[in-house]
């Protein structure tokens, strides 16, 4: 898809995003994710079915093709390889990462991607616990649920933040502030009005639920 704009990449990687958030994917779900009007959704969705990157289903459900998930999955590669090099190597701080690499995601070609795979040491997860698609360090976690679900007195370990709350730079900074890190042990005290407490290292913390509701961990 050489010279697409980049715009109708993320779509892709939307779709892609969307099932790995275990959400149907629906063109009103674009819109609410990338913040364009539902008929320029409708019409670049169409302009991608007509090029073989998509079919819509009589439930209005979209469906990557072949080639649509491999180029979903590369773009997703990229992103994710681009926060690794971005923390580690830019040192730029953890919560801001996720806009940059939206943006250098479309500058990687594949050539560069292998030098970024090769300096970064082939990593399995990005900095928000996402695997990388492709890498061979795969790292096991078990099945994963939201933090939401998990039952008051429950203790779990912080896994993955959604590619959705990390477009809230004000959120993800609440994360690494509160320390709900992926790899962070934390035990669930209850619901609380619209909030979830939390023990980190003893320490009691509360987020939003619909914070919680994003944040997947292993129990
Ligand atoms: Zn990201």
């Amino acid at each position: 898809m050489e010279g697409h704009h980049p715009a109708v990449e993320q779509y892709l990687e939307t779709v892609l995003e969307l099932e790995e958030a275990g959400i149907v994917p629906m063109r009103a779900r674009i819109v609410e994710r990338l913040g364009v009007s539902a008929p320029s959704v409708s019409e670049t969705v169409k302009r991608l079915e007509r090029e073989g990157y998509l079919t819509l289903d009589e439930d209005r459900v979209l469906h990557l093709t072949e080639t649509g998930r491999a180029y979903a999955t590369s773009m997703l590669r990229k992103h994710r390889l681009a926060e690794v090099l971005l923390v580690d190597v830019l040192k730029v701080p953890w919560p801001q990462v996720h806009e940059e690499a939206c943006r250098l995601e479309h500058a990687i070609s594949d050539s560069l991607e292998r030098h970024l795979v090769e300096l970064l040491g082939d990593p399995g997860t990005c900095p928000h616990g996402s695997p990388i698609p492709g890498s061979a360090n795969v790292v096991e976690t078990g099945p994963l649920q939201k933090l939401s679900t998990v039952p008051a007195g429950g203790s779990c370990v912080v896994r993955r933040i959604d590619e959705h709350l990390q477009t809230m730079v004000d959120r993800m900074q609440e994360l690494e502030d509160l320390r709900l890190l992926p790899g962070q042990a934390v035990v669930v005290d209850g619901p609380d009005d619209g909030q979830v407490l939390l023990s980190v290292d003893g320490v009691s913390v509360r987020v939003d639920a619909s914070v919680a509701d994003e944040v997947y961990v292993s129990v």
